[in-house]
């Protein structure tokens, strides 16, 4: 081991002085580690150097929300972009964003409202979501449905490699991409490929109006059927929503936004499919707090769903079965949130998930031919490392290979060698 690894804190001050607001991040199991939070292209390129020579193991993070993956595990180093956070180009004109990979989605939202434009995706803590966590975790948010993943609104990128080389992929503008897209592998890589250290992102208009059409539905075959009608409508919804209400039914909610007109003729077409229903918001309800509410939805206290099931959208229905068949049997009554045109569906168990219930969900929603991932406690004993959901050997060996030529010498973390395909 070298001396550096040793005693990493020591060396990392010798090394560079208060440059890096040394933390100490604590995590888990008692476990701890130095965190730094280098700012600008130099400081990167510096500690991926140090880190390197070192055979220092460094994941980059943002806020660390997401840091129970599993990947800190492998490293001895966390570098935030935590303090790397300026705007760095507004293009109102363009409707394009460049900003540090440390900036909030929160407050890159705020910066470009005045110009009249959103940003993608809605995700329901942007304050507490960094731009390159964002696009490094490849989040999708409450409008998947309308504007994908975060990957759809990425223009270009900067990032520091592993041996410190900072280099750009793609650009600024809407348009002016050639060649093979580098930047896109990035969306998803969760660390294991490079640093992501500036964006930049395509940005949407502001809508004139928001509105929230949200009706009531019997039965989970119900629900679904009507569900599938609303996708089949001429509209481009932002989201449409299946929610079962704990037991007692289940709710539609439909959103529309956009141009006051085009949203005016969307809702009497969704009017015929829902002729009863309520509806929110208005024009230029810009702060859409009933949104918010819905995207706060996709969590229950603090914490995301302990399952996720991702499938066909012609196979939502026989995993629904599944999860409710089995929760009955075991007298549990399961809240179910699901996007039907996406096939997404995340399931909460309350308070205690019976260790049989889970193993009995994991095994029958698999041998369907669906996927899943559980997160948190509940994942049931020997359920699938949550890191390689279901992945084929073939992308696995990609990937492998991927990290192999980015990363020869492991500097970020990523698929175990003994793990290799
Ligand atoms: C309490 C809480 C729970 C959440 N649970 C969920 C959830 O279950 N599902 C969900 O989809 N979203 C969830 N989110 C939202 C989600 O975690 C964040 O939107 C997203 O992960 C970005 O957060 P972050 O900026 O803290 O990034 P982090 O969580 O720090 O990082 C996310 C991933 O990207 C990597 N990474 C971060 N920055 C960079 C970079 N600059 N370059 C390269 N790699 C980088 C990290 O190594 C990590 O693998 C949650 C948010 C909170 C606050």
């Amino acid at each position: 081991m070298s001396t550096a690894k040793a005693d990493l804190r020591s060396a990392l001050e010798a090394r560079f002085g208060d440059a890096l607001a040394l933390e100490t991040w604590s995590g888990p199991g008692g476990r701890s580690l130095p965190l730094a939070a280098p700012i600008g292209d130099e400081a990167w390129s510096e500690l991926l150097r140090f880190a390197r020579a070192e055979r220092v193991r460094v994941l980059p993070v943002g806020l660390g929300s997401k840091l129970e993956l599993g990947l800190v595990d492998q490293v001895e180093l966390l570098a935030s972009t935590r303090s790397d956070t300026d705007v760095i180009d507004y293009e109102p004109g363009d409707g394009t964003l460049t900003a540090r990979a440390g900036a909030r989605l929160g407050r890159l939202a705020q910066h470009i409202r005045v110009g009249g434009h959103r940003l993608t995706p809605t995700v329901p803590e942007p304050e507490r979501t960094t731009l390159g966590g964002a696009l490094a975790a490849g989040q999708d948010g409450f409008d998947r449905l309308r504007y994908g993943p975060i990957r759809h609104q990425l223009l270009g990128l900067r990032m520091a490699l592993a041996d410190g080389t900072i280099v750009k992929s793609g650009g600024k503008l809407v348009k002016n991409v050639t060649g093979y897209d580098v930047h896109r592998l990035l969306a998803g890589s969760l660390g294991t490929l490079a640093v992501i250290v500036e964006a930049s992102l395509r940005l949407y208009p502001l809508p004139e109006t928001h509105v929230l059409v949200r009706a009531s539905s019997g039965s989970t075959n119900d629900a679904l059927t009507t569900s599938r009608a609303l996708l089949a409508l001429p509209i481009r919804p932002v989201a449409v929503v299946a929610r079962n209400t704990g037991g007692s039914g289940w709710t539609i909610e439909v959103v529309l936004e956009g141009r006051d007109d085009v949203v005016t003729w969307e809702l009497a077409r969704v009017r015929e499919v829902l002729p009863v229903c309520t509806t929110e918001g208005g024009r230029h309800d810009l702060g859409a707090p009933h949104l918010r509410a819905m995207s706060a939805l996709e969590r229950r206290s603090g914490s995301w769903p302990p399952l996720t099931i991702r499938t066909r959208p012609s196979r939502l229905a026989d995993a629904l079965v599944i999860v409710e068949g089995a929760c009955l049997a075991a007298s549990l009554r399961p809240e179910i949130a699901t996007h039907p045109g996406l096939a997404l569906a995340w399931v909460w168990f309350g308070d205690e998930l019976p260790a049989e219930l889970g193993l009995r969900l994991d095994r029958e929603l698999r041998a369907d031919g669906h996927a899943l991932r559980w997160r948190g406690p509940q994942r049931p004993p020997g359920g699938q490392d949550p890191l390689r959901p279901d992945v084929p050997a073939p992308a696995r060996r990609t990937m492998f290979n991927l990290e192999r030529a980015l990363d020869p010498d492991g500097v970020f973390p990523g698929l175990r060698l003994d793990d290799a395909p």
